[in-house]
């Protein structure tokens, strides 16, 4: 009735694209895969599985708990996790060779006292705020943490492997300003003499747009599901090719006379006699509400705007005199007509939510 389709030969394209367009000219820039969030709604263990199969150097989640979920997948890459709740297991984590973020001393300090009770050393990945005032240490608090962290390594409690920060994605110069602040987080790390091999700031819009920026790994999330990190949909402009498409059945159709109310609230009422189509999907597939009388689906190869209100279950789509009966496909997007981007701007928010708060009623069917 609902089926989602995940092309992971699309995953692989767009990694080997975003691979070979930031290294050029000899430039020997890692590539992680960000797959938090169930891979943005796509599936984290199978994307997991084709980014690691296609050779990607490092993978990314937000938690511990997505980290521990690759890993008992069978995912052998490297894994950074930089999201953690205060009582989270560091002990677990350097067990499985998961790689930690660590945004405060008190962070270093409970990741110190884990590897001392795993009698092994934790990687961890210094994450600065250069400017989003999210998580990682401010500028000002950098030295201290950078001066404990020197004296875990000589403990043997840490290794350093990496040192990253994230933009804003504001504007060219509150980034520019990020970037410097970053240059000055990198120098105050040699001050101190603590090494990192990876330094890492670009997410997909940053390392689109500051190839200055990629140093030693990008973190790429977005741009491995095809869709563009920015709002004017340019993702085919870099060569990206989306992977989701959601799509149903028309379950009913049925011809009503003019003047008929249609669906919630009667936002759209029939102005003549006409065919009206109804398709199984609504809010809980993550078809936006506020999407309602903007949003269009494809039937048949032709564009349909969803004009009444959009339930939890399902939705209703004048057709007109137009040939359509049940079983006839209907596209929410994906290949035809209407893109993520597309019903992201009728839902008046961006692509990544809309392929995030996919619902679970779909069967998926992945194509490689
Ligand atoms: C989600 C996330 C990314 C990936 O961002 P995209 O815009 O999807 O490429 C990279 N870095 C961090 C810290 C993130 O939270």
């Amino acid at each position: 009735m609902r089926k989602l389709t995940i092309d992971l030969n699309n995953v692989a394209h767009n990694l080997n694209t975003m691979r070979n367009l930031v290294n050029v000219s000899g430039k020997q820039v890692k590539i992680m895969g960000v797959v938090k969030a169930d891979a943005y709604g796509h599936g984290m263990l199978q994307v997991a599985r084709k980014i690691e199969a296609e050779g990607v150097d490092y993978i990314g989640v937000a938690d511990l708990s997505e980290a521990q979920t690759l890993r008992s997948a069978g995912i052998t890459s490297r894994i950074l996790a930089w999201l953690h709740d205060p009582e989270d297991d560091f002990v677990a984590a350097i067990k499985h060779d998961i790689d930690v973020a660590v945004s405060s001393k008190e962070q270093l300090l409970r990741v110190q006292k884990a590897a001392e009770l795993a009698s092994k050393p934790c990687q961890i990945h210094i994450k600065v705020d250069t400017g989003l005032s999210r998580n990682g240490v401010t500028i000002d608090e950098l030295e201290d943490l950078l001066v404990s962290t020197k004296s875990a390594i000589a403990d043997g409690f840490v290794k350093t492997v990496g040192i990253f920060s994230h933009l804003s994605s504001t504007g060219v110069k509150e980034d520019l300003a990020q970037i410097e602040r970053f240059e000055l987080a990198l120098s105050m790390a040699q001050t101190q003499g603590v090494d990192f091999e990876l330094r890492h700031l670009t997410a997909s819009d940053g390392t689109l747009s500051y190839p200055q920026a990629h140093y030693d790994m990008v973190r790429i999330g977005i741009g491995l599901y095809g869709l563009s990190p920015f709002s004017d949909n340019r993702a085919a402009e870099f060569g990206l090719k989306p992977v989701m498409c959601a799509e149903a059945k028309v379950v009913q159709t049925k011809r009503v006379q003019a003047g008929e109310g249609v669906s919630y609230g009667y936002l759209y009422r029939t102005p003549k006699e006409t065919t009206l189509a109804l398709v199984p999907i609504g809010y809980a597939e993550g078809l936006p509400r506020n999407a309602s009388g903007k949003a269009q689906v494809c039937i048949n190869d032709k564009l349909y705007t969803i004009l009444s209100r959009i339930a939890m279950d399902q939705f209703v789509v004048d057709v007109g005199d137009d040939s359509v009966s049940p079983g006839d496909r209907v596209v929410i997007f994906g290949d035809c007509g209407p893109t993520a981007d597309d019903l992201a701007d009728a839902a008046e928010t961006i692509n990544y939510e809309i392929v995030t708060r996919i619902g679970s009623r779909f069967n998926r069917e992945f194509i490689g």
